[in-house]
């Protein structure tokens, strides 16, 4: 199948869950993530209307933000930063991305706040939580999130939106289920401070379904819409 009909079969599952699980049309947003991807990949995905695109490697997603704002900025293409973040690469994330999915400490957010042009809206942030609490990935731990979320808040160059998980990867259906109710359980305790926050960004191309009945407003959708993936060339940085 072409990327297209990828695009348009994910968002016929994304809208048959919907009405599955008793959400309203247009509550699931799609994020085509198009890391090791080139930009004929990204422009065939627009043409099936697809806007928002996911990046992890910094170096080769702010190569692909510089490439269509040069050569496509009527698409108005909006950029999510969704890798792990060091501290010497913020100001290049602060510069060209719309969103950034991953802030798991209060250094990043300083930065990423500090270093985001005047010129443009405020970064829209989502707090990464380590949601299987495994020891190697990355995101905070519950008991951190309210610091984080204060600090966050008092930042003028930052929105805060939500939480963003990357659960562990596992094919059963209820354990997939378990882990997303969770991150949604944190939402909606975080909403209960701060009321505008709207997303929350969880559900890859294994385990969409069962994130759309978990509540999820951002699924990131890789492989189902661009194929695998080959590392051999790209920048991992
Ligand atoms: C690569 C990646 C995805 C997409 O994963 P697929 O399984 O290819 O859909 C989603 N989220 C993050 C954070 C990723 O790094």
């Amino acid at each position: 199948m072409s990327i297209q009909e990828n695009i348009e079969h994910i968002t016929s599952l994304i809208e048959s869950a919907q009405t599955k699980f008793g959400r309203s049309q247009g509550s699931v947003q799609l994020l085509a993530v198009s890391k090791t991807k080139p930009p004929e990949a990204i422009i065939a995905a627009t043409q099936a209307g697809q806007r928002k695109f996911g990046e992890n490697y910094v170096q080769e997603g702010v190569e692909k933000v510089q490439y269509f704002n040069q050569h496509y900025p009527d698409l108005s293409l909006e950029w999510h930063f969704i890798g792990p973040l060091q501290s010497n690469k913020t100001r290049a994330i602060a510069e060209h991305f719309a969103w950034v999915h991953t802030i798991d400490r209060a250094k990043i957010a300083q930065r990423l706040n500090d270093q985001r042009p005047a010129t443009l809206p405020p970064l829209q942030v989502l707090i990464q939580i380590n949601i299987s609490g495994e020891a190697s990935k990355s995101g905070i731990q519950e008991s951190e999130l309210f610091e984080l979320a204060e600090l966050i808040s008092t930042l003028p160059n930052l929105t805060l939106r939500g939480v963003m998980a990357i659960p562990q990867n596992v094919p059963d259906y209820a354990s997939q289920l378990a882990a997303f109710q969770k991150l949604a359980s944190y939402q909606q305790t975080l909403a209960t401070r701060y009321p505008h926050i709207n997303t929350l960004s969880m559900g890859m191309s294994g385990d969409m379904e069962a994130a759309i009945e978990a509540g999820t407003t951002m699924v990131r959708i890789g492989t189902a819409i661009f194929g695998q993936r080959d590392y051999s060339h790209a920048h991992t940085e």
